[in-house]
């Protein structure tokens, strides 16, 4: 009895032991998304370093190079935040939790100055007139000049509020905006992003929970380092097929949003499951020779604005005439609820092969559709004539660009079956 009341407890956990031990794609996701990898950005080399990891697997699996290197090497400006600390009311907040810093903040620390605190609703009144509003800048600027800005909680989507929030700084001299922050509290998500540009002004996301009406701002530092010519590379390996005159492009970004002090931003999701997915094809394609030779390209520096591919598209290894479709794929860790492709509505002729497969083989619970959108690296191909799809996965957990992005959170469940419906689309395209 006491046995077999312990097998009952164990076996479930083995049998899960054993599909995370032996999936090489679960494998490569823990690795990329671990500390030695820093978040896969500027920080620690943690984005150069994965690029080095991905040629060796190309490697490892026979690819070709296209010239004498797996990699296309370009340098690019990026505003990199190495450290981030905020203290309000006595309470030390966590970076990545309780809150973030505009990417494109200047290094700063603490000076004390009174608050100024902005007033949402008087902004919204003032929009009834122009001359209401022109006003309310007035007032507002001369009001805030060599204070600290507390912005109370609202909801960000007010567009003209986000607007005027943007071009603010530059009311100001560069110089009016030193030594003072603007504190945001905002009841949105916090997410993460990148910057390549420095602006003049240091702003904090702050949790609204935060918020009180008397509030101490007791401490804050921001270290930065604007790098006009970071190296950074896109990998890029090839298999070749029956017919060369036409190539099928298999892309995926594989860096992230890095580290910031000690918080790792780990990207399991976004994308070392794409990165996974792709090097799962090279393995697979390496042993059963394509139908079209495959071109497989890992992207650099897609968070800092799709920064790598748009190098690729205007430094082509590859004449861009010859492509006959490209699958690009990015956060491919769920499947839940199916997925979603960008460009299915434009290119319906694949949107239905690929459909019909699925629902032959029934893998997927559904292929939802969409329209062009330019939010990922398939995007600087589709706009010089390149037919395309970028493909997403619904459901999971929905972390995105956080420090809850993590391994752990991910379990796979449609990786197989994804894996078998592209192999069987890029087989049948
Ligand atoms: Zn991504």
């Amino acid at each position: 009895m006491k046995y077999r009341f312990l097998l009952f407890f164990l076996l479930p956990f083995f049998v899960f032991a054993q599909k995370k031990d032996d999936d090489y794609a679960y494998s490569v996701i823990e690795k990329l998304s671990s500390e030695a990898f820093a978040g896969r950005g500027f920080v620690e080399y943690g984005m150069n370093k994965t690029a080095d990891f991905i040629a060796e697997e190309f490697e490892k699996f026979g690819l070709k190079k296209i010239g004498d290197s797996y990699f296309q090497e370009f340098s690019m400006p990026i505003n990199i935040i190495e450290n981030a600390q905020l203290k309000l009311n006595g309470k030390e907040l966590k970076y990545g939790e309780d809150f973030l810093v505009d990417p494109a903040s200047k290094a700063q620390s603490f000076h004390s100055r009174p608050i100024y605190y902005f007033n949402p609703n008087d902004f919204a009144n003032s929009l009834n007139k122009e001359s209401d509003f022109i006003d309310f800048i007035r007032t507002d600027m001369l009001q805030q000049k060599e204070k600290h800005v507390v912005f109370p909680p609202h909801s960000f989507e007010v567009d003209s509020l986000n607007q005027y929030y943007k071009h603010w700084p530059h009311f100001y001299r560069p110089e009016e905006n030193k030594n003072r922050a603007v504190i945001y509290f905002s009841s949105d998500k916090l997410i993460a992003s990148l910057s390549q540009k420095q602006d003049s002004i240091t702003r904090f996301f702050v949790n609204e929970n935060f918020y009180t009406d008397s509030l101490s701002i007791d401490n804050y530092v921001v270290e930065n380092k604007f790098v006009n010519d970071f190296k950074v590379k896109n990998v890029i390996g090839m298999i070749e097929g029956e017919n060369t005159d036409s190539l099928i492009l298999i892309t995926a970004h594989f860096d992230h949003l890095g580290k910031v002090g000690n918080t790792i931003f780990p990207g399991a999701s976004d994308n070392a499951s794409g990165t996974a997915f792709l090097l799962e094809l090279a393995k697979y394609f390496s042993q059963h020779k394509p139908k079209y030779s495959l071109v497989l390209i890992g992207f650099a520096a897609e968070e800092a604005g799709l920064v790598g591919s748009k190098y690729f598209v205007e430094n082509s290894l590859v004449d861009l005439a010859k492509i006959k479709f490209l699958l690009n794929f990015d956060i491919m860790g769920a499947g839940e609820e199916g997925i979603q492709i960008v460009n299915s509505s434009v290119f319906t002729k694949e949107y239905e092969l690929l459909n019909q497969i699925n629902s032959n083989k029934n893998y997927l619970k559904q292929i939802k559709k969409r329209g062009e959108a330019c939010n990922s690296d398939h995007c600087p191909f589709y706009e010089k004539g390149v037919p395309s799809f970028f493909t997403y996965t619904l459901g999971g957990p929905g972390h995105y660009h956080d420090v809850y992005d993590t391994a752990e959170s991910l379990n796979l469940a449609e990786f197989e079956d994804l894996k078998k419906l592209f192999i069987e689309f890029i087989d049948k395209i």
